[in-house]
């Protein structure tokens, strides 16, 4: 007969499934019911992502036993804390990740791979995780995708000591499969600490991945490419991954129209730093 602790967990674990079926089925949001320590009912609708993101911080925090961690976790754009005023830096956000085991993805992986560039950047990139070159170098896209990437970056009179370049996940999934909700749930509010450390003028974020992720939108990239959309402030340009381009290189000319308009927004405004 299981503990109530081992059957919360499996009750959060059941339920993770359920809503990663209904993400399957293409369902974009859901509802949940419940009562107020006062009593008072309430509904609740939220993303797919935020949900899983939910559910697992509770089964996290059951299973080492201590209180939800509400801050990166709690993902409505409007209530993230620390993007006012920076509170930590990388280095102490790397040091917090460290050798990381929080998924599953630390078993097929080599080294954890975290977000490299200059620390003071306007502009950041962000993928999905790390393939083969990644895992084996340590850095975020040094492989095929990534030297498209630079001439991305160089297209529009940047290099690539210039910019910063994150994922969402910084463990390689086993053969380059798409990261889990659960992996991505679990990784990405390290991302989002990083992007509050650096605050970058502008974020791409390269496929949908990033784009779910970092934005509660569940349209695909190919609907939104193209339109800033905005992260605690943040302007966020959405356009095609690298690694997409190389299978479909026609589509290098939408990426480069998305690029001048990011372009186009740093030079209309005033650089608050300088690159180091
Ligand atoms: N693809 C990604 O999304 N990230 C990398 O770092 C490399 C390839």
């Amino acid at each position: 007969m299981p503990n109530s602790r081992d059957a919360i967990i499996q009750t959060l674990k059941d339920a993770r499934a359920y809503v990663e079926y209904l993400d399957e089925l293409g369902v974009e949001t859901v509802e949940s019911f419940g009562q107020t320590p006062t009593g008072v009912s309430v509904s609740v609708s939220a993303p797919i992502e935020q949900t899983v993101a939910r559910i697992s911080e509770a089964e996290r925090s059951i299973r080492i036993g201590a209180p939800p961690q509400t801050t990166f976790f709690d993902q409505s754009p409007s209530i993230l804390p620390g993007f006012a005023a920076p509170t930590e830096t990388l280095d102490e956000i790397w040091q917090d990740i460290g050798d990381c085991t929080r998924c599953g993805l630390c078993e097929g992986r080599t080294q954890v791979v975290n977000t490299h560039g200059n620390r003071n950047a306007r502009l950041m990139f962000v993928g999905e995780a790390p393939g083969a070159d990644e895992d084996a170098q340590g850095k975020p896209f040094v492989g095929r995708a990534g030297q498209l990437l630079t001439k991305i970056i160089e297209a529009i009179g940047l290099k690539r000591e210039d910019v910063i370049i994150g994922n969402v996940n910084r463990c390689r999934p086993p053969g380059n499969r798409q990261p889990t909700l659960e992996e991505a749930a679990i990784c990405r509010p390290f991302l989002f600490r990083e992007i509050a450390a650096v605050r970058p003028e502008v974020i791409v974020v390269m496929g949908n991945t990033a784009l779910r992720n970092l934005l509660e939108i569940r349209e695909g990239i190919t609907r939104v490419r193209g339109q800033f959309q905005d992260f605690q402030g943040i302007k966020v340009m959405p356009t095609f991954h690298p690694a997409y381009l190389l299978r479909d290189p026609s589509k290098k000319r939408e990426t480069w129209e998305d690029m001048k308009k990011v372009k186009a927004y740093l030079d209309s405004q005033d650089p608050k730093r300088s690159s180091n």
